[in-house]
């Protein structure tokens, strides 16, 4: 590790590296390697004052909100071709800033984000208004128009690929956009502008404003001159970004607040190994930090024997180790300060009566920020943790006799993001699926998503998706234009 270098931390306003007015800045300390690999510009009030303004001329003078649909495709190509160039570099920082595996990065999070600005650039020309039926003697045409100026704020457990989510369809649509990073991961964002300065994106159509939560983003929801604001992060956070948008202006709202998310495993599964494997992914891989993590697994009593041993076996795979190693399968938590909150939660178990099995703490390197994947047996079935969002690599399973228990142990977190039912019967599967609060139910397998599939949730999970034709819904308006001719 000794070649890592320190990256530009600077913020990107007006397709320029800028810090902040105040010199200010704050380190991003690597979990990898426990030093900081970038002194990001700490914004404050003015300076993301001066970064809205820039967005909102951009949007104004018709540089890309009225760009042809040609030109706005051939620009967000042209991005994703280099970010797609630049892969090696994009997940080695991915790795560096939030301890995931390279392997990982280099497999999904980079190839995910450039297929996702891919898609957004290529349904440009594909949505189409509407001639809805009106009296005769009027034409009425409705439009989907782009709303103006995006905030988005972005969690630190998928940077890029989230950023991308919201950035890839709020500029497809024709908005211009200030996103704020999370401070412990912002350096691929920041890459990320950078290259869309060199795909041709007009200055000030993406900036990308530096520093922490509390005194950047804060200033950013409170600009009333965005028009919409879209987030991912903790229900607390969204709650109060509802709160301070709703006391600032009125705008479009999209926010996805994690969840705790139930995987059930009925007896009459045609492959106990299989439900294992892919429920030990579904629990521990990215380390646990996934929204739609299932870390409650609720498996039917007679097979709950075979089921754990066979999920033990898997759960070893996820074995943390040296992230930059592109054969590990598991790396670092985003910080020793979040391996704390998780190790506290193991510990918690344990008093409450629980058997625990792995969850060491380990130190790798210079940090301290590796944790093995803890399985959780005999936890009260009323205990809090089973309706607390650990994200970590803590999988609790719990035994179940019916399908009606199932439901109703699955529907109690008050969140209600994702689920999966394991099942060789159709009919249940169908039953099952249609009783679970969730805004993605997967069937025999895990955590099932796609660029074509709406992602998004219910109740304490937020509103608002991401991904697929949907997400338009978040940054465009429907324009109504009627022509009175007779
Ligand atoms: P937060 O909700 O605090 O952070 C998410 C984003 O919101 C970050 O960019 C953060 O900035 C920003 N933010 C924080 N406070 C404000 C504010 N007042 N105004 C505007 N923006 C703000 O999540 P944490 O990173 O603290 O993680 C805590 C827990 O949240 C996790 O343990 C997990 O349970 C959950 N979580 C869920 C995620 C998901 O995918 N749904 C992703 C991340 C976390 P900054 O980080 O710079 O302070």
């Amino acid at each position: 590790m000794s070649d890592v270098v320190g990256y530009d931390g600077r913020a990107v306003v007006g397709g320029v590296r800028i810090g902040a007015r105040s010199g200010a800045t704050i380190s991003a300390i690597s979990p990898v390697t426990g030093t900081s690999i970038a002194e990001l510009a700490s914004f404050d009030a003015d300076d993301v004052r001066n970064a809205v303004s820039g967005a909102a001329a951009a949007f104004e003078s018709g540089v890309w909100s009225r760009a042809s649909a040609d030109d706005r495709k051939a620009t967000l190509l042209r991005l994703a071709d280099i970010v797609e160039g630049r892969s090696d570099e994009f997940a080695r920082a991915e790795t560096l800033s939030m301890g995931k595996p390279i392997a990982e990065a280099n497999a999904v999070d980079i190839p995910g984000s450039v297929a996702t600005l891919r898609w957004y650039a290529e349904l440009i020309d594909k949505v189409a208004g509407e001639i809805p039926v009106t009296p005769p003697g009027s034409t009425a045409l409705v439009s989907r128009v782009p709303l103006g100026v995006v905030g988005a704020i972005t969690p630190w457990n998928y940077p890029l690929e989230i950023a991308v989510w919201k950035i890839a369809p709020a500029l497809a649509a024709g908005n211009s956009v200030v996103l704020k990073p999370a401070e412990t991961s912002s350096i691929t964002a920041l890459m990320l502008a950078d290259c869309a300065i060199e795909a041709g994106l007009p200055a000030h159509v993406l900036n990308v404003v530096t520093g922490p939560g509390s005194v950047t983003g804060e200033a950013l929801v409170r600009d009333d001159r965005l028009d919409a604001l879209t987030f991912t992060g903790s229900t607390a956070t969204a709650k109060h970004l509802m709160v301070a948008s709703g006391e600032t202006g009125l705008r479009r709202l999209s926010l996805e607040a994690g969840g705790k998310s139930a995987n059930l495993v009925f007896a009459d599964v045609d492959d106990i190994v299989l439900a294992a494997e892919k429920a030990a992914f579904g629990a521990y891989y990215n380390q646990g930090e996934v929204c739609s993590a299932n870390s409650t697994i609720l498996v039917q009593r007679e097979i709950l024997d075979a089921f754990v041993e066979a999920f033990r076996t898997a759960a070893l795979g996820y074995t943390p180790a040296d992230p930059l190693d592109p054969a590990s399968a598991a790396g670092a938590l985003v910080s020793e300060r979040h391996a704390d909150g998780v190790e506290a939660a193991i510990d918690e178990a344990r008093a409450a009566g629980a058997r625990v099995e792995g969850g060491a703490r380990r130190t790798l390197g210079n940090s301290s920020a590796y944790i093995d994947p803890a399985i959780i047996l005999d936890l009260p079935s009323d205990h809090r943790l089973h309706s607390h969002e650990i994200f970590g690599p803590v999988a609790a399973i719990l035994p179940f006799d019916t399908e009606e228990e199932a439901i109703r142990i699955a529907n109690r977190s008050g969140y209600g993001l994702a689920a999966s039912v394991w099942t060789g019967s159709v009919a249940r599967a169908h039953r099952v699926a249609g009783r679970l609060t969730a805004g993605t139910v997967s069937v025999n397998t895990v955590d099932a998503i796609g660029l074509t599939t709406p992602f998004g949730g219910f109740k304490q999970s937020g509103f608002g998706r991401d991904l697929s034709v949907h997400a338009l819904d978040n940054y465009t308006g429907l324009k109504t234009t009627w022509i009175q001719h007779g």
